[in-house]
């Protein structure tokens, strides 16, 4: 560690354009994975002169972000907890508690000190011959333009855009006389209080936001064009509840149902690889068991694609199910032909009368393009590079990126990453190694690159949207993010860091 680096005060808002203040580790955001970095760092290497620049005014990333009615996970929070921090509440967990659970994570480990918020990085170069990342910020809270240089950049800026969310064009949106809101942006005025709502989309958020309003508003529908996969079902864990009435220390509760959850998920995922046509029937099933013999289960909750190919939303206590059963939901699946003065109408002619519009159609994928990076003053174009493992990427040294697992909690790959980099990083210290960079072999760029994901696999919006934003994967498990927490969790421990991928100097 370099000690000039070590003797330098760490006094937040200090930086100016003309002195970069310098650290070992600049973390990129202060959301559930750069939260969750930075813990490990302090923890595994606490030698480390670290910072964690978030462009907002607080922590939290996605779970400050989001603030529409009901916002909540719809992983269980055993899994989508960190692994070092117990979770004593139901599994399912509201936008708040989640906030509630990151800002315990900051204060039991001081991390705050480290944070710097408003700090938005516009732009990252990386040095060869000083061998250090300058990372230009610009300070939302005065409007100062400061920078800052590192050695190692960690990305955890999360994959999609936080200034606003995606909404498709659909003819007419200008002559709607209602209000027109993506939840990533939702205001806090909006009086829907007896109004008409039409929520477009049928995922996990609109999932979330249709049982939340419904019972204040007169009534509202759930407009998708095709059906999604559900899982209802009560929002308790048995065997945690259980083990709580025995006095046992949290953290083994903890680990215990979290290897419970982590097995169901396996098995889940598996048998929806293996026995696809069963687990179809199973979930479909499901939502019958809510809705009843009698409701149209075959046109609005039987999906074209197969389980999994998208993420599958967790209804808590079936919750929307029963809005819908009470009639203060419903659902329409069609194609929108345009929006109208008073709402929507559709190609099949039905027409949805409206007050509000709520367009829960997704995100703007922005897996790593939007900080405009490069490497001794050429332009880095991510889509132009092949990812090692879904976190280091050819030709961008002392770079890492945290990117989660389409079909396991996300966080499970923040703890694992974060195993890696903090393993890394010791180790170039013993090597006296300060620049990594992954290599492919001869034999290795001869193969033709592929997408980073298949989306005949994983076909959620965003990706669909935003592949080719995507660095490129080769066929070999190294060279690509393989999405399987199982392997990753066993092998990444094992990973010869002097194997032929890594190259130090
Ligand atoms: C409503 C909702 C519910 C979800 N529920 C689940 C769930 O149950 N399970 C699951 O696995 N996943 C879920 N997800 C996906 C979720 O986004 C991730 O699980 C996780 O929260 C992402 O964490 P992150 O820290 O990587 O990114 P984010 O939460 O997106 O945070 C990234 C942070 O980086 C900051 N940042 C970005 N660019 C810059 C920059 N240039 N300069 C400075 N700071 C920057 C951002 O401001 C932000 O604070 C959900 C997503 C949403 C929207």
């Amino acid at each position: 560690m370099d000690q000039q680096v070590k003797d330098m005060p760490l006094d937040s808002e200090k930086s100016t354009a003309t002195a970069a203040e310098h650290f070992d580790v600049l973390i990129v955001g202060a959301g559930i994975a750069g939260i969750g970095s930075a813990y490990h760092l302090q923890q595994q290497n606490p030698e480390t002169r670290f910072v964690v620049l978030e462009a907002q005014s607080d922590f939290g990333g996605t779970w400050h972000v989001h603030t529409y009615p009901g916002v909540r996970s719809d992983s269980d929070l055993y899994t989508f907890g960190y692994r070092f921090k117990p979770w004593d509440g139901a599994p399912v967990a509201s936008g708040v508690e989640i906030k509630g659970y990151l800002r315990e994570v900051i204060e039991d480990n001081g991390l705050d000190r480290h944070i710097r918020y408003h700090h938005k990085i516009v732009r990252a170069e990386w040095q060869s011959d000083a061998k250090r990342w300058t990372v230009t910020v610009n300070r939302s809270s005065d409007g100062a333009e400061l920078v800052f240089s590192a050695n190692f950049l960690w990305m955890c800026n999360g994959y999609y855009r936080h200034d606003g969310g995606y909404t498709p064009e659909w003819n007419g949106m200008a002559d709607f006389k209602g209000r027109i809101v993506h939840p990533q942006q939702w205001p806090d005025d909006l009086d829907y209080e007896g109004k008409r709502v039409v929520v477009i989309g049928s995922g996990a958020t609109a999932a979330t936001l249709i049982p939340s309003l419904a019972p204040k508003t007169s009534h509202v529908t759930m407009l998708q064009r095709s059906p999604t996969y559900f899982i209802g079902a009560r929002n308790v864990n048995e065997l945690a509840d259980l083990l709580r009435t025995f006095d046992i220390d949290p953290a083994w509760i903890h680990e215990i149902i979290r290897r419970q959850m982590l097995q169901m998920m396996r098995d889940f995922v598996g048998r929806a690889t293996e026995d696809e046509d069963v687990v179809r029937e199973e979930l479909i099933a499901g939502v019958r068991a809510f809705l009843g013999e009698d409701y149209d289960i075959a046109t609005h909750f039987t999906p074209r694609y197969r389980p999994w190919q998208q993420r599958i939303a967790f209804v808590p206590d079936g919750d929307l199910f029963k809005e819908i059963s009470a009639g203060r939901a419903s659902v329409e699946t069609g194609e929108i032909e345009c929006f109208t003065e008073n709402g929507i109408l559709m190609t099949s002619g039905a027409e949805l009368a409206a007050d509000i519009i709520v367009t829960a159609t997704g995100f703007n994928f922005a897996p790593l393009s939007e900080i405009p990076v490069f490497v001794d003053g050429k332009a880095i174009d991510f889509s132009k590079t092949i990812t090692y493992r879904g976190m280091m990427f050819t030709g961008v040294p002392n770079f890492f990126y945290v990117f989660g697992y389409f079909r396991a909690s996300y966080t499970l790959r923040v703890d694992v990453l974060g195993d890696f980099v903090c393993r890394l990083l010791r180790h170039m210290d013993e090597r006296g190694a300060r620049v990594v960079e992954v290599e492919l072999q001869p034999e290795e760029r001869a193969k033709e690159p592929q997408q980073w994901v298949d989306v005949k696999d994983f076909s959620a919006g965003y990706l669909v949207r935003g592949a080719h934003l995507l660095p490129k994967r080769l066929d070999t498990e190294e060279w690509q993010h393989s999405q399987d927490y199982w392997t990753e969790v066993k092998k990444l421990p094992d990973v010869d860091l002097d194997g032929s991928a890594f190259h130090y100097s």
